[in-house]
């Protein structure tokens, strides 16, 4: 009987807040991932600019220790082919080179392996934390045939001179050293400490994230703001077509389609309570109709039969309990349908409306205007009749106070 109200059409999940918090959460999740990306972007940048710098340096390094050392570093051959070993001779002018090419270059150690992976030469001058890896790496130079890059963080380090201790990034390149065969007879590892460009590309992180969330804070910001507002103006939108979807609006009391919901309501309500209530407590009907309400606007007018039933709703209104349901029906005729009351009490009231109405004088232009009203009563229980028959029921009675000579009220239950 009823079209769906304007409530289901448009849920409260679908409400115009929930933009809102509907834009918060896309923007956290894309701030979030932008920031996560750019992080892994820059990290991975960064990572590969450093191995790059230092596998070169340190390739640069064992190139010109190798080939200038021809007295320190020995070639042997056994069953097996090439290998390497150390002239004990030459260890100490070895000690002084290499510590030569340490400095510029933030070299903290470096080794020499022969092919039976033994350390045949160490030169620190720092003591650093043992690599525990370091024989996976030294084996992998030999099996891969190839340079073998990898970064210690936070190691401890300890300067030989000053016994200064303190946490270092430690880039370990291990560089094959090849006969001109080609084979390889032993290995060399560098240790650079790398902290300073690891804490250069540290803080270029920070400052890159830093001006990457303080920006798109600010754009979301400027877009929430214009989704509050944009969402504010839909709500006024939709509160105002909800008030025009319910709302009559000459009487700005409840126009047909609400009034018939409410009363549907109630009455589905009543029908499934019915039982546990006590006995005579039912929903009382009272239909209303102005009388010869044509002659008023005949005699002064569309407006002054347009301000009468503004005045006459309200007046209605002031006679009614909260929650009594009241709406306009049709041209000038109103519903009026009481909860939780006792058939008696429905006539008193459609009585006390008449009465109340008879004596009330409208005015319009300075003149008086007397009007009655007919109307038709009943009560129900629900427990025998549907909505639609007691609404024609109630027509009834109001054509039966009309035919009686209006100004009355008809009951009939
Ligand atoms: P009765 O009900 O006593 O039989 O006589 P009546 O003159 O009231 O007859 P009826 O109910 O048939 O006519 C209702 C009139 O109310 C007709 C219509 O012009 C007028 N009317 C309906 N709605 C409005 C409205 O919104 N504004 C004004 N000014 N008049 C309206
Ligand atoms: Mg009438
Ligand atoms: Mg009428």
């Amino acid at each position: 009987m009823l079209k769906e109200s304007l409530t289901d059409m448009y849920p409260p999940d679908n409400s115009p807040d929930r933009f809102k918090s509907m834009y918060l959460m896309l923007a956290t999740g894309c701030l979030i991932t932008i920031l996560a990306v750019s992080v892994a972007v820059i990290n991975w940048n960064s990572r590969t600019d450093l191995r790059d710098t230092v596998v070169a340096d340190s390739e640069r390094i064992a190139d010109s220790i190798y080939f200038t050392e021809v007295d320190a570093l020995l070639i042997n051959t056994d069953k097996n082919g090439y290998t390497i070993s150390l002239a004990e001779t030459a260890r100490d002018a070895l000690d002084v080179r290499i510590r030569d090419m340490y400095d510029p270059m933030n070299i903290v150690k470096v080794l020499i392996f022969n092919r039976a992976r033994t350390a045949i030469y160490g030169n620190d001058n720092q003591t650093i934390q043992e690599d525990s890896d370091y024989e996976k790496y030294i084996d992998e130079v030999f099996n891969k045939g190839r340079i073998v890059y990898h970064l210690n963080k936070n190691q401890t380090i300890i300067d030989l001179v000053g016994e200064k201790r303190e946490v270092a990034d430690m880039a370990v390149v291990d560089v094959p050293i090849r006969h001109k065969s080609g084979q390889i007879m032993g290995v060399f590892s560098i240790y650079t400490d790398v902290s300073k460009i690891t804490q250069k590309y540290r803080r270029q992180m920070l400052y890159s994230v830093t001006a990457q969330t303080v920006m798109l804070l600010f754009l979301s910001l400027i877009s929430y703001i214009v989704i509050i507002r944009e969402s504010f103006e839909l709500k006024l939108a939709y509160q105002k077509l909800e008030t025009m979807a319910t709302t009559d609006p000459l009487t700005g009391v409840s126009n047909r389609r609400q009034l018939l919901e409410r009363v549907e309501q109630h009455f589905a309500m009543l029908q499934r309570t019915g039982e546990t209530l006590a006995m005579n407590v039912g929903l009382g009907f009272i239909m209303i109709d102005v009388d010869f309400f044509k002659q008023i606007n005949d005699s002064y007018g569309h407006l002054a039969g347009d301000s009468i039933l503004q005045e006459l709703a309200s007046e209605i209104n002031l006679e009614l309990r909260q929650y009594d349901v009241f709406g306009r029906y049709g041209g000038e005729e109103f519903l009026i349908v009481l909860p939780n009351t006792q058939p008696d009490e429905v006539h008193r009231t459609a009585e006390r409306l008449i009465t109340s109405i008879r004596e009330h004088p409208f005015t319009w232009n300075g003149s008086q205007i007397h009007i009655t009203l007919s109307a038709g009563v009943t009560w129900t229980d629900t427990d025998n009749e549907t909505l639609d028959e007691v609404l024609s029921k109630v027509d009834g009675l109001m054509y039966e106070a009309k035919q009686l000579g209006r100004d009355q009220a008809v009951f009939k239950v």
